[in-house]
């Protein structure tokens, strides 16, 4: 046994090997010490291994999933290894092959099952997906597939090297592959052969599933994307052990296509994970209504990728709007919504060969209710452009739920095995049988009444068993009686207080009822393969209603949220405006509300002529609220949704950035100061004048004079250089000056009032730079000693002396050249020196001339 556990345990490699003995999946040596210790189940330990006892642990066959689940989620990867014939044939095997008696079962790895790879609705969350992608690095750009195998959705996309990170923030996904040890991998990455992420093995591949000779219908895929798809199919080969999952035509995600944003834009933004590392507390928590787990996942996804074309924004808009502006068919589309399964996973098990007859169940409901939609649908006149193009996928499924409605029963079993899902009347022959078991059911409760006529034993009983099938049993006192040889009843097991018998009608009966049952137990079987089969034929259509199901949830979820919180229909712009009127920070919102308190609405208005906000005030004042609240809105209105406001207008953005000062944000191994910067490098060189950017106290991970003269400059490029609209929140006074040079810069702050020596945070911005910054009475609200207050406020006094005198930390700013003028002549003074170099002729000088002519250059600069 040792020598076959150690054979698969190679083919395993570093997943956990699961192997099957008997009702439980046993796992020893490290991967027991692994399992038990992340599961806490006990660690015992069986036989010898090298004078060693080896260690074991186990888990029971029906409750894998659960502990699946658990190890999953700890990050490990799991093999499954399965008896693959029966005790009985590994017998007659080992007889043939003249092993002796000894004959072990045969067992072969039928599975991994990874994080990436679920398809059990058990393991899955309903409302997320659950991505796998594989990278493929190819000259200088990356191609990326994912797939969510549990509904087989898949899309390919192609990235500069410096744009894996973001892409992957914005696909999340669960596991992720590459080719073995690319130098670009990230962390916590499968590594595989390097020969599977072939261009040309992709797309052969994607050709013969799809029935193709060319791809050319999907998108204009190059190599990169094959690459991607290459390596992405042979490791689902792998785990699957040549059993692929459901996998859909590829969808190409074009660049651009997207409203952008990089990895601490969502983090800061808190898109679908909050800063806690959880649903809780994120947007999408906050605004999902959807009803449907597939409606709540296409919502994820909106939210992720928003879009940047007007016109599809406007199309998603158009259909919320009737939705919102019409209660009644919002409440009738959603009691259709309510009822509905999640058939794209349905679907998604079906075709992995783990599907159930609840599986087919679920499609037939599902379609039929797609239907019910359908009709709905087309009463409306006129129906806005989206709903217009789902309609035709809504229908078209007649034939399929005619036929499962026909051969299932109302609510089928999760358990194929045990048959039962088959509906009366759809199979004569079957019904037969049934009759036939029905009658035998019948006969043997004759016989029972019969038996105890016969013997007087009032109590006897005809019961049935897995191991004797049907016995008469009677107390062991009445036993005796039987037992005579001529008793017609035969003796078949003894017990502590009762005695076991067959007799010869019960045994005729009982064959008869085995047989049939065995025979109906095998024509259902039948029958589930071949609805399987007619359900996997029409696997892209059924996945096409899936989605256009999802859509329509979305969007009346999006129109009932809106309706919830008094939210505006944005008009899309395709200049730069961002104008907010009333706009309100939904998740903030959501959380004061909770406790009673009211949220400040705040306007924002930044164009081409007032691009840059620079907002001032004390802490707590509200400014990162605000700087938050309009990049959320500006994504929910990308994203195709109602936003948070009275109003709103807004030119479509085409990247997103959101920085926060490094104080506020954890360390992740390099300096918080470190991040900061890069992060803000990113802006500087990847804004458009398209983007919008909100910079909350970039800077202060610095000392004063550093971080002033850092955030000075980081402004100044976004006024001058990038020319984006921006919102830059900052506690820096001096900063305020920038307004005298800068004429699409306004000051702004959050209001605050000392009164009776308290201080009171008003949330309400206002125009005009902050008078001061209220850090003490800040202190004060938070609670810090009185004693410490009144020592910092002498201290204040004499630093605020100083400054008048000597003019403070800005003092000698006042003749600072404009930003291009500056930034202009400091490279042309490069140039002169780079210039002067390039005509030296370093070999025709003597040591002396040498050195004059370092003087003069050093002079120069
Ligand atoms: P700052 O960035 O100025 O330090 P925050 O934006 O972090 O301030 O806001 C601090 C707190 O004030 C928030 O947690 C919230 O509870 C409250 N707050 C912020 N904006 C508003 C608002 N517009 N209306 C009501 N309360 C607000």
């Amino acid at each position: 046994m040792m020598q076959q556990y150690f054979a698969l345990k190679e083919q395993a490699g570093d997943c956990l090997l699961f192997y099957r003995m008997g009702d439980f999946f046993e796992l020893f040596f490290d991967d027991a010490k692994k399992a038990a210790a992340v599961l806490d189940i006990a660690l015992t330990s069986r036989g010898e291994n090298n004078g060693e006892p080896v260690p074991m642990c186990g888990v029971p066959v029906h409750a894998a999933d659960s502990y699946l689940a658990r190890l999953i989620r700890a990050g490990c990867r799991v093999a499954i290894a399965e008896q693959v014939e029966t005790p009985a044939e590994a017998k007659a095997r080992a007889k043939r092959e003249g092993s002796g008696s000894k004959s072990l079962v045969a067992r072969d790895i039928v599975r991994f099952v990874t994080a990436g790879t679920l398809t059990e609705d058990t393991l899955l969350e309903s409302r997320s997906a659950n991505v796998l992608a594989a990278l493929a690095p190819v000259r200088d750009t990356v191609g990326i597939a994912a797939i969510d195998i549990s509904t087989g959705e898949m899309a390919l996309e192609c990235v500069a090297a410096d744009g894996v990170a973001a892409a992957l923030s914005r696909i999340g996904p669960a596991e992720i592959v590459v080719p073995e040890g690319w130098a670009g991998m990230p962390d916590g990455s499968i590594e595989r052969p390097r020969a599977t992420f072939s261009s040309e093995a992709g797309e052969a591949r994607l050709k013969s599933l799809h029935g193709v000779a060319t791809l050319d219908a999907f998108g204009a895929f190059d190599r990169a994307h094959m690459a991607g798809a290459g390596g992405l199919i042979a490791y689902l080969d792998h785990v699957g052990r040549g059993t692929l999952p459901l996998i859909l035509p590829p969808r190409l995600r074009e660049a651009g296509g997207h409203l952008a944003m990089d990895e601490a834009t969502r983090a800061s933004l808190e898109v679908t994970i909050s800063t806690g590392g959880t649903r809780k507390g994120s947007l999408i928590d906050c605004i999902d209504r959807c009803l449907t787990g597939a409606g709540a996942r296409q919502l994820a996804e909106d939210l992720s990728a928003p879009l940047a074309d007007a016109g599809a924004i406007r199309e998603r808009l158009e259909s919320v709007a009737w939705l919102h502006g019409d209660p009644l068919w919002r409440e009738d589309l959603r009691r259709a919504l309510r009822a509905l399964p999640d058939i794209g996973r349905a679907l998604g098990r079906i075709v992995a060969g783990r599907g159930s007859p609840r599986d087919l169940g679920q499609l037939r409901d599902g379609l039929s209710e797609a239907r019910t939609l359908h009709e709905l649908l087309q009463q409306v006149d006129p129906l806005p452009a989206l709903f217009r193009r789902l309609l035709p996928v809504l229908s078209g499924h007649g034939a399929l739920v005619e036929l499962l409605t026909r051969a299932l029963v109302p609510s089928p079993p999760t358990e194929r095995g045990n048959g039962g899902f088959v509906a009366e009347g759809y199979d004569a022959a079957l019904d037969e049988l049934r009759t036939i078991s029905r009658n035998g059911r019948r006969a043997v409760a004759a016989l029972e009444a019969k038996y105890r006529d016969e013997t007087g034993i009032a109590t006897l009983k005809i019961k049935h068993n897995g191991v004797l099938g049907y016995f008469i049993e009677v107390s062991a006192r009445h036993a005796d009686g039987l037992m005579a040889p001529d008793s017609g009843f035969t003796h078949r097991q003894t017990m502590k207080d009762a005695v076991r018998f067959n007799a010869l009608a019960l045994h005729e009966e009982a064959s008869r009822i085995a047989e049939a049952g065995g025979r109906a137990l095998a024509a259902e079987d039948a029958h589930f393969e071949e609805l399987v089969e007619r359900a996997v034929a029409a696997k892209e259509a059924i996945a096409a209603t899936a989605q256009a199901l999802a859509r329509i949830d979305v969007t009346a979820g999006q129109a009932e949220r809106a309706a919830e919180g008094g939210w505006t229909l944005p008009e899309i712009r395709d200049d730069n405006a961002l104008i907010v009127t009333g706009g309100r920070h939904p998740v903030v919102e959501t959380a004061l509300a909770a406790s009673g308190d009211r949220f400040v609405a705040n306007d924002c208005s930044l164009s081409e002529r007032d691009r840059l906000w620079l907002i001032g005030g004390p802490n707590m004042g509200g400014k990162s609220t605000f700087l938050r609240q309009n990049a959320l809105i500006v994504l929910l209105a990308q994203a195709g949704g109602f936003v948070p406001a009275q109003a709103a207008q807004i030119g479509i953005v085409d990247r997103l950035f959101s920085r926060v000062g490094a104080s506020d944000n954890l360390a992740r191994g390099r300096s918080t100061f470190m991040v900061e910067m890069v992060e803000t490098a990113a802006i500087l060189s990847q804004a458009t004048a398209r983007s919008f950017v909100i910079l909350d106290e970039v800077g202060r991970g610095t000392s004063t004079y550093d971080g002033l003269a850092l955030a000075w400059a980081v402004a100044e490029s976004v006024h001058e250089t990038v020319r984006c609209r921006c919102l830059f929140a900052t506690h820096y006074h001096e900063l305020s000056r920038l307004a005298e040079t800068c004429d699409a810069l306004s000051l702004h702050h959050a209001r605050a009032r000392e009164w009776k020596g308290d201080l009171v945070l008003l949330h309400e911005l206002a125009e005009g730079p902050a008078d001061r910054s209220y850090g003490l009475a800040v202190a004060r609200l938070a609670g810090l000693p009185k004693p410490v207050i009144a020592r910092a406020k002498t201290i204040l006094d004499k630093l605020e002396k100083g400054r008048v005198a000597t003019g403070g930390l800005g003092a000698g700013l006042g003749d600072l050249p404009l930003f291009a003028a500056a930034a202009e002549a400091e490279v042309e003074q490069c140039d002169t020196l780079r210039e002067a170099l390039r005509t030296l002729d370093v070999d025709a000088l003597s040591p002396r001339e040498a050195l004059d002519m370092l003087y003069a250059l050093k002079r120069d600069a």
